[in-house]
């Protein structure tokens, strides 16, 4: 196999960054999906498969796919890829990475004279990031059944404009988007390359993370009703203060996610909004957002049970009550041991230092890995920092996991 070239991966990197909605000087980079940069950075990907002599086709919901040919095509195929889209003012690396050190990695193998036996895609998944429309991965979910057309009519943006009439305008064939659906089978093994987004691997001065796990969120909307009074006139005895009821459930839901026998469990609530919001007014009112995550789905069911306890104890002793709305229960993934054996052996065979890991953010693997196979590579992200103009990775290690992932993808 040659050598993945770290020149030919920033050449592309720094020609995607191009694309920006929000070029000013320490603006970072803004690429929504569907916007005239990410339409347009698009079709230079596109350019950049066909260059290397990849196969592009895309389907009904806009991902891309550029195959190597494998010598059986009948086989099913392996595939790689990320995405292109980013929150606002975000970096360079998230996302885009593994697009690019994917088709590094295809030109690698067919430079190399080596024609695998399965067909291999690395492939752009539409909308990683819930910047547009609310809701993450919308490539991926469409493909694992998770994201119906019917839900994409539901689905709007802050104009109002829907996923499905987005789609339609841009001359995507809606009518096709029951075939983007995949079923087991339909894809042998997926491997994506991505930052860290973390700094583990930074710290330990390693090149490359071997995904074990991906956690994936469970969210709750809360909604504490308690009594509104004067914040002198009232004595603390006869309060119902929705405010401190929130707070003992915060801090309740604090101790179940650190006392959790879990691998990784993390609880956050990222929102709040006090109701009517005054100096000298008691809160009678009070909204927020819980957000659990763990690596298994078991921790995140024994946190859900142990805070129905929580909930009916903070009534008890505040007199108010409390409504929890379930939005949202998805599935972490166990990657798939196969898929990660192969890496592990190749870093061993190739001499690369790796080390273990999981992931915290949540990424399109999450999806593939329901009707696929599927693990994740991480390369080092500088001081952990991601979802930010500062955010980097050095090309030389970009280079070195690409090195690992084109010798497992064949
Ligand atoms: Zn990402």
């Amino acid at each position: 196999m040659i050598k993945a070239s770290s020149a030919e991966i920033r050449r592309i990197l720094e020609n995607i960054n191009r694309f920006n909605s929000t070029p000013e000087e320490g603006e970072g980079t803004t690429r929504v999906l569907f916007t005239e940069p990410e339409l347009e950075s698009r079709k230079y990907i596109k350019s950049e498969m066909e260059a290397v002599g990849l196969k592009v086709t895309e389907d009904s919901v806009g991902n891309i796919f550029g195959t190597l040919e494998g010598s059986d095509p009948t086989l099913s195929p392996v595939w790689t890829g990320s995405h292109i889209d980013t929150v606002l003012n975000a970096g360079m690396f998230d996302g885009m990475a593994g697009i690019v050190c994917g088709i590094e990695a295809l030109k690698m193998i067919s430079r190399s004279g080596i024609t695998p036996k399965r067909s291999i895609s690395v492939i752009v998944y539409t909308s990683e990031e819930p910047t547009r429309f609310g809701l993450s991965c919308l490539g991926s979910r469409t493909m694992a059944g998770a994201l119906t057309p019917e839900d994409m009519k539901r689905l709007t943006d802050k104009d109002g404009k829907t996923l499905y009439g987005v789609l339609t305008e841009l001359g995507y064939d809606v009518s096709a988007l029951p075939d983007v659906v995949r079923r087991e089978g339909d894809v042998f093994a997926s491997l994506e390359l991505h930052i860290e987004q973390n700094r583990h691997l930074d710290d330990a001065k390693i090149p490359v993370g071997i995904v074990r796990g991906i956690c994936a969120p469970t969210n709750y909307e809360v909604v504490i009703k308690g009594v509104q009074g004067h914040a002198g006139g009232m004595a603390m005895e006869d309060r119902h203060d929705a405010f401190m009821a929130c707070c003992r459930f915060a801090l309740e839901l604090e101790k179940l996610a650190k006392s959790s026998q879990g691998e990784y469990v993390t609880a956050t609530i990222g929102r709040v909004r006090v109701y009517p919001g005054a100096v000298n007014v008691i809160p009678g009112y009070v909204g927020f957002s819980v957000d659990i995550r763990s690596i298994d789905m078991e921790s995140k069911e024994i946190i859900m049970a142990q805070l129905e306890k929580v909930k009916a104890a903070v009534e008890e002793e505040y007199g108010v009550s409390v409504e929890m709305r379930l939005d949202n229960h998805d599935i972490p993934l166990k990657c798939s041991e196969t898929v990660l054996n192969v890496v592990r052996d190749v870093c061993k065979d190739t001499e690369t230092e790796s080390m273990e890991l999981i992931s915290g953010p949540y990424h399109d693997s999450l999806f593939v890995g329901r009707f696929a196979p599927a693990a994740m590579i991480f390369v080092p992200s500088k001081n952990g920092i991601s979802h930010s103009k500062d955010e980097w990775t050095d090309f030389e290690d970009l280079a070195t996991g690409t090195q690992v992932l084109a010798e497992s993808l064949c």
